[in-house]
């Protein structure tokens, strides 16, 4: 039997702060690439960490999606109410791969000579891998422990739809990482993976700064017998000035829909990564059609001047 996997996409933000053009992009694209091959756009909310995610955060990136017409075909997942399908992916890992709880302190981690990550974090020198089950309870006594897992000496490879191929040992350029924190959250790597895979996402579309994640959650989707998505990561977005969108209020997409009807923002997001040729409102529908993954911009993506005000 032939086992056809309707194509699925999702926007999956994390709402610690204002949604931006930038987001609203990024879910644009994830939409237009899924819904081009008729497939279907989730929508799920990253609010694992949840005192750093305002329920109004989330209220506001739904309502921004909703005034451009980007809904989800299916209801909304928010990753604090699903502990307990994290619980059962650790379970899981745990019997194909060794997890351990480690003690380090942050200045530990951060040290000197400690080698850095492209993500600013650094490599895990696997210091409390061995850790005796005395040495364990009795750090235990003083320090709660996050959860590691032990990463393979294996290059993990993928082609992304936009940068191409990308390669990663995880030994060597990442080291065991946490899957599940000191404060008993779980891990955005574990969490995305389990969630991916339970919603049956067949592509995922976001920010570059994610690519270096990458490797990591297909080494937890491969554990897990999941299938690997593919994977499009979208260049860094800027205002005309070659600013940096960030996640504050000044920069909220909401302001960005007071200035402008939802067409105007369509057609100049889509326009400044390259969808469409020339800048003009623009339906989603006919954007839908237009959606090819050759003609979207590969390095920065400037938004159009008329938006600075808003932005
Ligand atoms: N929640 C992440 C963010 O807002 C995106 C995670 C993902 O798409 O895998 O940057």
């Amino acid at each position: 039997m032939i086992n056809v996997r309707i194509p699925t996409g999702r926007f999956a933000p994390t709402p610690s702060g204002y949604m931006h053009a930038g987001n609203i992009l990024c879910a644009l694209i994830a939409y237009l690439s899924v819904k081009s091959k008729g497939g279907r756009f989730l929508v799920r909310i990253e609010d694992l960490d949840a005192p750093r995610c305002p329920r109004s955060c989330s209220l506001e990136i739904l309502n921004v999606l909703d005034a451009l017409g980007l809904k989800s075909d299916a209801p909304t997942v928010f990753q604090s109410d699903r502990a307990d399908a994290y619980k059962i992916a650790e379970s899981a890992l745990g019997e194909r791969a060794k997890l351990y709880p480690c003690f380090c302190t942050r200045a530990e981690l951060h040290a000197a000579h400690a080698p850095r990550l492209t993500d600013g974090g650094t490599v895990y020198s696997g210091a409390c891998k061995d850790l005796t089950a005395q040495q364990a309870a009795e750090l235990s006594a003083t320090r709660k422990p996050c959860v590691r897992i032990e990463v393979p000496d294996r290059t993990i490879a993928f082609v992304d739809g936009l940068y191409g191929e990308y390669s990663q040992n995880l030994a060597d350029e990442c080291g065991d990482f946490i899957i599940k924190r000191s404060d008993g959250i779980y891990a955005y790597q574990l969490a995305v993976v389990a969630d991916d895979g339970e919603s049956g996402v067949t592509e995922v579309v976001r920010g570059a700064d994610l690519l270096s994640s990458t490797p990591r959650q297909i080494f937890l989707q491969r554990l897990l017998d999941l299938p690997v998505p593919e994977y499009y990561h979208i260049p860094l977005v800027c205002d005309a000035d070659g600013r940096k969108l960030s996640k504050s209020q000044n920069d909220s997409a909401e302001r960005l829909l007071n200035e402008f009807d939802a067409e105007t923002v369509l057609g100049g997001l889509a326009c400044s990564a390259g969808i469409i040729p020339v800048l003009r409102p623009t339906s989603l529908d006919e954007l839908t059609q237009k959606f090819d993954w050759k003609n979207v911009v590969r390095d920065r993506i400037v938004l159009p001047e008329k938006f600075s005000a808003a932005l």
